[in-house]
């Protein structure tokens, strides 16, 4: 057997990062930046106030209460035609520039409006109190974002308030999801004896998005050697995909067909992953379009065990091809809040469960239920990998090291 970390060693060295490409930003979405951003614009553009209220002269509001006259309002989207003077305030929403002759804003909280023309300030400022002043935020000039950064929502605002229309970033491949038996159904008719639903692909198809690659959904294919050899071949060289990911057919069986025909067609490396699930485990290239390299992912059928081989091995490959120096979830440390026995067997053992933040400011775990690697219905609800190392297994209490999954794995309603 050989270790995880190994094999994921052996599987990213053939996982080349992809080349860099330009797009708008809208379609970099979750892409990472290959070059730095560099603000041509500054944000906020010009000093602005933070607060609904009356831009004053710090100087005339420093004994209070003061009465002011008002000479103007100014909004959002407009300017003040008029500067202040002493002894005048002028209303403003929160947004406007900055009046002429202003140094500070008093929030209208603190202030009461009197007679036609006059406010009373109960409250006095300093200079450049509740201004927000230009490139504040950004400075023209300044680098916003180095390369590896990922184009996440929050990102994409920063870049719409620069202005930037355009990003370099590294490509997206584009990864096929194949699954593969003659006992898979997936359009909705009765089972017939012996068939099962076909859940691996829609799993994995989701699983490639949220990576940030692009899913390419080939279908099902039967345990059929020739069909399976001629849809491989023809997606590689045609450059339909990047990327290949199967599921199914990679174990000792006499129909694991994925096994025979990679072993033909692809340059494959089969592996028994000292770990639990997911244990077989095939990884190799092929030859794609124009010389490229197509790696080739091949996860055991059992749901949760193509789960945990997409989790641990073929997601952080498909993130390092996408141009991440990091492609790894963080692992934290958490205690285990029950005793989970096991025998040595030489593997790590992965089980799901739900993680939450104990009040002694720790991070809890619990298994979701059943652990079989044919029981996806528990795995599905678990926010979290827990690896229990080879031995005993651990006691309540102990530290564990922990994987979190995606932001809403594990998700409940409150
Ligand atoms: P295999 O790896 O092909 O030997 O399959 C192992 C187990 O996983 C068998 O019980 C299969 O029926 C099941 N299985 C394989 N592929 C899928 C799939 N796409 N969806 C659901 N179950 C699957
Ligand atoms: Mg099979």
């Amino acid at each position: 057997m050989t270790p995880l970390e190994e094999v994921r060693e052996i599987v990213l060295a053939q996982c080349a990062r992809g080349p860099v490409i330009t797009l708008p930003v809208r379609e970099a979405r979750g892409c990472v930046l290959a070059t730095v951003v560099v603000a041509t614009e500054p944000v906020p553009p010009f000093a602005n106030t933070a607060v609904d209220g009356y831009a004053v002269r710090s100087v005339d509001v420093q004994n209070v209460p003061v009465e002011l006259e008002v000479i103007g309002e100014v909004a959002a989207g407009a300017v003040s035609p008029v500067a202040l003077r002493e002894g005048t305030a002028i209303r403003i929403m929160t947004g406007a520039p900055i009046p002429d002759g202003c140094d500070a804003v008093v929030m209208v909280e603190d202030t009461e409006r009197i007679a036609d023309h006059g406010v009373r300030i109960f409250k006095s400022v300093s200079f450049g109190d509740a201004i927000r002043d230009a490139g504040s935020d950004v400075a023209v000039g300044a680098t916003v974002f180095t390369p590896g950064v990922v184009v996440t929502p929050m990102v994409e605002g920063v870049l719409a308030s620069i202005n930037a229309q355009k990003v370099s970033v590294y490509w997206k491949p584009r990864v096929g999801v194949i699954s593969t038996g003659d006992e898979l159904v997936d359009d909705g008719s009765p089972l017939r004896p012996g068939q099962i639903r076909e859940s691996n692909r829609k799993m994995l198809l989701q699983l490639v998005e949220q990576s940030g690659a692009e899913p390419i959904d080939l279908g099902i294919l039967r345990d059929d050697e020739e069909e399976l050899e001629s849809v491989l071949l023809k997606v590689t060289s045609r450059g339909v995909v990047d990327a290949l990911i199967t599921s199914g057919g990679v174990s000792m069986g006499d129909y694991d067909v994925v096994k025979a025909v990679l072993g033909r067609i692809a340059d494959m490396r089969w592996f028994q992953i000292a770990m639990k699930p997911a244990k077989p485990f095939a990884f190799g290239v092929m030859p794609g379009e124009d010389g490229r390299i197509v790696p080739v992912f091949g996860l055991p059928g059992n749901p949760v065990s193509s789960l945990m081989s997409f989790e641990l091995i073929a997601r952080p490959a498909l993130r390092s091809m996408m141009g991440m120096t990091n492609p790894y979830r963080p692992v934290v440390q958490a205690i285990v809040d029950e005793e989970v026995s096991r025998k040595p067997d030489g593997k790590t053992h992965f089980d799901r469960v739900h993680a939450t933040w104990g009040s002694d400011g720790r991070v809890h775990v619990r298994r979701t239920g059943p652990q079989g690697s044919h029981q996806l219905a528990a795995t599905a609800v678990a926010n979290a990998i827990m690896a229990v190392p080879d031995g005993n297994g651990v006691r309540a209490g102990d530290t564990v090291e922990v994987t979190f999954l995606g932001p809403d794995a594990g998700a409940t309603a409150q």
